[in-house]
């Protein structure tokens, strides 16, 4: 049978294949980013209760209402900006469903989609599914910064959206107040959708504050802010996020995600509406990551690998010299297959071709993972 691939150059994800070879090689696993460590208990519990109390059918098609209350009080306690629960608020199937959903709901034909490199590897395929035309420009390193006269240059009239993610992956960049009021400037002079990744909002670093589009009025009314209870609650297998956006928008988005999922897990969802009631629950997690960070930071002391600045997220970049004669990949999978630690390699996250000697690891770990995965690094 003849098929005309609409992806014709994408293979199986990074994320994946990274994940599959490491478990080959009974090398620890600290490529795809996910927690080692287990959800609470208390968690646990109450989607156990949901569960026998007997909430099983279908959620209402936007997200399980106490679930969507408790989002939107949260988000005023957070970022002063009042949402409303009925009509800008889309539980999803994690943020990855909540980032295609945007897209395929707003992207037209021919629409070029600003994207920063390095980027988040599902922005790309999601454009080019729904016809966009993906922009890309690469973030300037070592800081992974945006350069907006770049961004300037490139707008037209055919651009649409622009993507952003803040706390970067894998860059563990974060944006300034500054990048936020260019960002809205340069939005509303060309009739702009913002689409800001941001599942990492809570794992930030140095007492350096999380500048969400919803804390600007001017952005959010042309933005939608995707969120993730896997990336906050250690619980990335749930599968649940949520795309916050202005009634217009949201409305559209809705008519994407009603045929994509249809709705999202209910029992999970009412626990997740209990469990976020708690501020304890969340507003730790930037600390606890950053001693994550630290750890694996001293622990890989004395090693050649360089570590660039890394802000937030649970992502650091190391870099390797130029003794080692390998791509990248050939890097990544040489130190799964041989030394038994795997890492992503960062050209996966780029468009361009050029090599950029990176690799990403992941330290959402136990500190007797990060440790050990530390004494290998120290034998590189
Ligand atoms: N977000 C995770 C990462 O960057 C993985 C997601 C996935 O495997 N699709 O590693």
């Amino acid at each position: 049978m003849n098929i005309t691939s609409r992806l014709p150059e994408v293979g199986t994800t990074i994320f994946s294949i990274m994940s599959k070879l490491a478990l080959e090689h009974s090398a620890l696993n600290l490529g795809q980013g996910f927690p080692d460590f287990p959800v609470s208990a208390k968690l646990i519990e109450l989607v156990h209760q949901q569960m026998k109390e007997g909430h099983n059918q279908y959620a209402p098609m936007p997200g399980a209402l106490p679930l969507r209350k408790t989002i939107a009080d949260v988000i005023e306690k957070t970022y002063r900006q009042k949402i409303d629960f009925e009509t800008e608020i889309t539980v999803t199937a994690g943020g990855t469903e909540a980032i295609f959903a945007s897209i395929s709901a707003l992207v037209n034909s021919g629409d070029e989609v600003i994207v920063f490199d390095p980027s988040y590897d599902s922005y790309d395929p999601a454009i080019r599914l729904n016809g966009g035309v993906p922009v890309h420009l690469n973030l300037l390193p070592p800081n992974f910064s945006i350069d907006w006269n770049l961004v300037r240059s490139k707008i037209n009239k055919r651009t649409r959206f622009i993507l952003v993610n803040t706390p970067h992956n894998p860059a563990g960049a974060v944006l300034s107040h500054s990048d936020l009021k260019t960002l809205e400037t340069l939005a509303a002079e060309h009739d702009l959708i913002v689409l800001s990744d941001e599942v990492y909002e809570r794992i930030i670093f140095e007492n350096k504050i999380h500048e969400s589009v919803l804390k600007y009025p001017d952005l959010a009314k042309r933005s939608i802010a995707i969120f993730s209870f896997g990336k906050t609650f250690h619980a990335t297998g749930w599968k649940v996020g949520y795309a916050i956006a202005p009634q217009h928008l949201t409305q559209e988005i809705r008519k994407a995600h009603q045929f994509i999922t249809f709705s999202v897990n209910t029992p999970v969802q009412l626990a997740l509406a209990e469990f976020l009631n708690d501020p304890e629950n969340y507003l730790h997690l930037g600390k606890f990551y950053q001693q994550k960070r630290d750890f694996f930071l001293e622990s890989i002391k004395g090693t050649s690998l360089q570590p660039l600045p890394c802000f937030g997220s649970y992502f650091q970049l190391l870099a390797y010299d130029e003794r080692f004669k390998k791509s990248d990949r050939e890097m990544a999978e040489w130190m799964t297959r041989e030394m038994k630690v795997a890492p992503i390699p960062v050209s996966a996250f780029y468009k361009d071709q050029s090599d950029h000697r990176l690799l990403r690891f992941c330290f959402a770990k136990t500190e007797e993972t990060l440790r050990k995965a530390g004494e290998i690094l120290k034998k590189i």
